[in-house]
């Protein structure tokens, strides 16, 4: 999940990590009030789930509280990305001696997390990374062992920083280190991070997202944050409600499967024989006969599907119980669209014996399930 910039920076500040002081403005009036309270020049930033906000006009400086408001009203009606803008934050304006890139990720490849940052950062970044890659430095970090002190300072002595700017940006990079750890962050960027005209170090910018099969361990943080539901239509809802992964594609063949593996792979092949999928739907493991005539209901309640191919790994997902789960949608429901159907696995027998009995064929390779429903949905589309 991705966190607004102000979001960003409230964790920032509750963790010692120094920020500019200000804070949010939902109209100008407020905007107005934030710069009085700063007292001093002000910069006014559109508060978007996506970056570049600096080239789209979505950051603006203000001299006065009433510069702030016209500002703030400039940018509460603008869509940056076709994002509509909420809010703004309104910040003192930092004097900026330089503008600095540093970022933690992981390394997926590396199974370690990195610290990426460079001396020149700001909002060419992406060309600097193209056209001077050896100005963006990188320092692995193994996870087990967490980040140490001397790690942290090497890293901005490779970034060129000497004498008593060490200190203060090692300092940061292991405050931000804990925050990646407490927070279950995946990526956060700082760019630019800037180190004033005074010498201090301020984290201008904020990009934290934090590992979605983590939220759960976040309750408290996320009591205070807000998102619009994403829109969902009626079989996605359905099948969420479910607990089935389903994602509609161009198509119209339905792939029904158990396992995303399985499902991922059942697409490859439908597409490796020249037909195009409709559905992606895992119906996860351990799936019983309601469970499987559900999938396929709710898999043809996509209008351009016209034919469904299942294919199941029986693991703890017994053949038998998907068998009877496809008469049944079948029978009960008259379901007719061409289907194939291949299982493989626990009470494999039992299963084809099932379908068998009541007149439904079956084939025993996942090629021969994906040539074979390829060119039924030749004969009916
Ligand atoms: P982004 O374009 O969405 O990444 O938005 P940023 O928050 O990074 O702002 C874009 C640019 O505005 C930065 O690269 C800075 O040059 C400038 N900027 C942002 N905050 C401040 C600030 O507090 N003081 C000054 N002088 N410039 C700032
Ligand atoms: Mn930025």
């Amino acid at each position: 999940m991705k966190l607004f910039e102000h979001e960003a920076k409230d964790i920032f500040r509750v963790s010692g990590l120094p920020t500019p002081p200000g804070g949010l403005a939902r109209t100008p009036e407020e905007a107005a009030t934030r710069a009085r309270e700063i007292g001093k020049p002000v910069v006014v930033k559109a508060q978007v789930l996506t970056g570049k906000r600096g080239k789209a006009g979505g950051v603006k400086f203000a001299d006065t509280p009433s510069d702030a408001e016209t500002a703030a009203r400039e940018i509460l009606g603008m869509r940056i990305n076709d994002m509509p803008v909420d809010a703004v934050i309104v910040e003192e304006k930092l004097d900026i001696a330089q503008e600095i890139y540093v970022g933690i990720t992981i390394d997926r490849n590396e199974r370690k997390y990195v610290l990426i940052g460079s001396a020149a950062g700001g909002m060419s970044i992406e060309e600097l990374a193209v056209e001077h890659p050896e100005k963006i430095i990188k320092h692995h970090v193994d996870p087990g062992l967490g980040l140490s002190g001397y790690e942290a300072r090497n890293m901005a002595i490779d970034m060129g920083f000497r004498g008593k700017q060490i200190g203060p940006l090692a300092d940061f990079f292991m405050k931000l280190w804990s925050i990646v750890q407490v927070h279950d962050v995946e990526l956060t960027e700082i760019n630019p991070l800037i180190l004033t005209k005074d010498g201090r170090f301020l984290a201008a910018d904020a990009r934290l997202n934090i590992d979605d099969n983590a939220l759960y361990r976040h309750k408290k943080l996320l009591e205070g944050i807000k998102r619009e539901p994403v829109e969902q239509n009626a079989r996605e809802r359905e099948a969420e409600q479910h607990g089935m992964a389903y994602v509609e594609l161009e198509g119209n063949i339905a792939c029904i499967c158990n396992g995303a593996g399985l499902t991922m792979a059942t697409l490859d092949v439908v597409s490796l024989y020249g037909g195009k999928a409709s559905t992606f739907l895992d119906l996860g493991g351990g799936s019983d006969a309601e469970r499987v005539k559900m999938g396929i209901e709710i898999a043809l309640m996509y209008p351009q599907v016209k034919a469904v191919l299942v294919n199941i790994m029986g693991g703890i997902t017994r053949c038998d119980e998907v068998a009877k789960g496809i008469v049944a949608a079948r029978k009960e429901r008259g379901i007719d669209v061409p289907m194939v159907i291949r299982m493989v696995g626990t009470n494999e027998e039992e299963g084809q014996r099932i379908l068998t009995e009541a007149g439904i064929s079956f084939v025993r390779t996942m090629e021969e399930a994906a040539s074979k429903i390829v060119e039924l949905v030749k004969e009916v589309a």
